[in-house]
């Protein structure tokens, strides 16, 4: 790794402040870290940099036919002081698959993993210490060939930054959904398992139909049948059934077009553990609505890296609007998300061996 440090770092006063002041992507630390590939010469050595602005040719490809994934990932204060990231294999593991869905490099995930250790060995002092915040790492690839011909690149660019994260948890809010009927996230043999841009790009006009009903998140169902529920914006969703230690835990299943979320997978592993049944299966609408009105689904929540878990409290459809719960945050989607924060920040065993330190 070369390493090129900042000479503008800021000092640690100046930082802690904006650390301190929350919120979510309004800053970023010192360095950042980039990573060419070439057809040619496979990957090149990374260098991590000062963080600042890049130089393309406007014929970029990236520009012009999207080629581009990304992912996310967070860093979190340990109790003696450390820092640990969250399954960042996992991370690892599905940028290269992102990759190869967009007919771009993958990248080996110890090379992966080098990046991120790096960065944060230079910009540990970013990772906030309160419980809930954390420090947010966005690895990203794009495609660098220089052309207006529509093939897939043969060069790439990774690069890899990070921004503290606040606790934009709201306990006392839980977040409205509009069920999008009109638009599709994803269909059979798109790209709805990787994490692209382009998803997010033609999801933003369904997020602005769901503000326009004055809701938070737009809700997914499935492209074919229209009827089955797959994701809220960027977050996979949770439906408790019952309640109390009968309770059942239920999920979305993976069909192939809802993006297989870490939070997910860790969620079905941390219900398992409180004693809860879990399910990961196919939910219609109907099955939603009729289960909030016959009062058998007692919580809903969402969950993604970034907010680890939000309260999901009214939807909203063609179909109608019903609301679950009385819009505080469930018992069991609380107890779920303060079991898995709490492994987060190392104050619980870590029994799924899911925290890596940074030495
Ligand atoms: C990133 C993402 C998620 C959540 O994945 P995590 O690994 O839990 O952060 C869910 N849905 C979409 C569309 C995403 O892009």
């Amino acid at each position: 790794m070369k390493i090129s440090l900042n000479p503008h770092a800021k000092d640690a006063a100046t930082r802690d402040a904006l650390v301190a002041e929350g919120g979510f992507g309004k800053y970023y630390t010192d360095h950042m870290v980039v990573c060419e590939w070439s057809e040619k010469d496979g990957w090149g050595e990374p260098e991590l940099k000062p963080y600042g602005p890049i130089s393309l040719d406007p014929a970029t490809a990236v520009f012009h036919y999207g080629q581009e994934i990304f992912e996310g990932m967070k860093a979190y204060r340990q109790p003696d002081g450390g820092i640990a990231l969250f399954r960042p294999d996992a991370n690892a593991k599905r940028f290269a698959k992102s990759a190869a869905r967009l007919a771009l490099p993958e990248m080996p995930e110890a090379l992966f993993l080098e990046t991120v250790d790096a960065l944060l060995k230079h910009d540990g002092g970013w990772v906030p210490h309160k419980v809930g915040e954390a420090l947010y790492i966005r690895p990203f690839m794009i495609a660098t060939e220089v052309g207006l011909g529509v093939r897939p690149s043969n060069k790439a660019l990774y690069m890899l930054i990070a921004t503290p994260a606040g606790a934009y948890f709201d306990p006392s809010k839980a977040v409205s959904v509009w069920i999008s009927t009109e638009y599709v996230r994803a269909a059979q043999g798109g790209t709805g398992e990787a994490k692209c841009g382009g998803n997010y790009a033609a999801s933003l006009i369904a997020q602005k139909a769901a503000a326009a009903q004055g809701c938070d998140q737009v809700v997914w169902i499935d492209a074919k049948e229209r009827k089955w529920i797959e994701e809220m914006g960027g977050m996979n969703l949770y439906f408790v059934k019952g309640s109390g230690a009968d309770a059942q835990v239920i999920t979305p299943q993976l069909t192939g077009t809802l993006l297989p979320g870490i939070t997910r997978d860790s969620i079905l592993s941390v219900a398992k553990d409180l004693g809860y049944k879990t399910a990961e299966v196919m939910l219609s609408v109907d099955d939603w609505r009729d289960g909030v009105a016959s009062g058998e689904i007692t919580e809903i929540f969402a969950c993604g890296t970034a907010a680890v878990v939000s309260p999901v409290g009214q939807a909203k459809s063609a179909m109608g609007t019903w609301v679950t719960g009385d819009g505080e945050p469930g018992k069991i989607t609380m107890q779920i998300r303060n079991a898995l924060l709490a492994i987060q920040h190392g104050t619980a065993p870590d029994t799924h061996n899911w925290m890596s330190a940074v030495k």
